[in-house]
């Protein structure tokens, strides 16, 4: 597999799409880019009295999206330093808009290659998304995704790090409806902006073990070492 690729994984908030991401990194050597992390990032080092940033991070609570202009050109920064040292990137929470994957896309085929583009679709229901995201939990250290599977029920640190396991503050069901719906409008676009550009978007059932689903990515987008 060429090193210097890029895997868009798209689907809804509990799709398992972090975790998979995870496991491609890990078994390719890929940067797992965490969308969600560089905002946290901004977020918290964002100067309070700032009123633009400050009203975007109380919407970003409530769990809608933050500004498109302002997330694009965060990843945008991080992207091209990636790409001049030669790294591939496999994505989960980008690109998260029609306006992101308009902006993007052309810049990732300009550093990356367009055959070098890679766009999966994990599939979740809004009924498994609830049931799945009320109890999601993450490590404190380094925001690993504690997956809602019976195996990691009863765990009290994280398995990588030894972290201790925090319960994230979105994750009521009123937040995730609206996480989902805000899916639906904003992010399921970009899956027929794709299409129309071309791009054969591979559909995975994220309705499965972890395992399984990562099986599933790895045959029916053809990755292999
Ligand atoms: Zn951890």
């Amino acid at each position: 597999m060429n090193a210097k690729q890029i895997i868009i994984l798209i689907g809804p908030p509990g799709s398992g799409k972090g975790t998979q991401a995870e496991m491609l990194a890990d078994k390719f050597g890929l940067f797992n880019f965490e969308t969600s992390k560089i905002i946290e990032e901004k977020f918290k080092n964002a100067d309070s009295s700032d009123k633009v940033i400050t009203a975007e991070k109380e919407n970003w609570k409530s769990g809608k999206l933050v500004t498109p202009r302002l997330v694009f050109e965060w990843i945008i920064d991080r992207v091209k330093e990636l790409a001049s040292e030669g790294k591939g990137i496999v994505f989960s929470g980008s690109p998260r808009t029609l306006f992101e994957v308009e902006n993007e896309l052309p810049i990732f085929e300009e550093l990356y290659g367009r055959e070098n583009i890679r766009a999966l679709n994990i599939k979740l229901t809004e009924e498994e998304s609830v049931k799945r995201n009320s109890k999601r939990r993450i490590c404190e250290k380094n925001r690993h995704p504690i997956p809602n599977f019976p195996e990691f029920e009863n765990i009290e640190k994280c398995p990588k790090d030894g972290s201790p396991i925090i319960t994230r503050f979105l994750d009521n069901a009123e937040t995730i409806k609206i996480r989902y719906q805000t899916y639906l409008e904003e992010t399921e676009p970009v899956l027929a902006f794709l299409k129309e550009k071309g791009y054969e978007v591979i559909e995975v059932n994220g309705e499965q073990p972890i395992e399984k689903v990562f099986e599933d990515i790895l045959t029916d987008a053809n990755l292999q070492m």
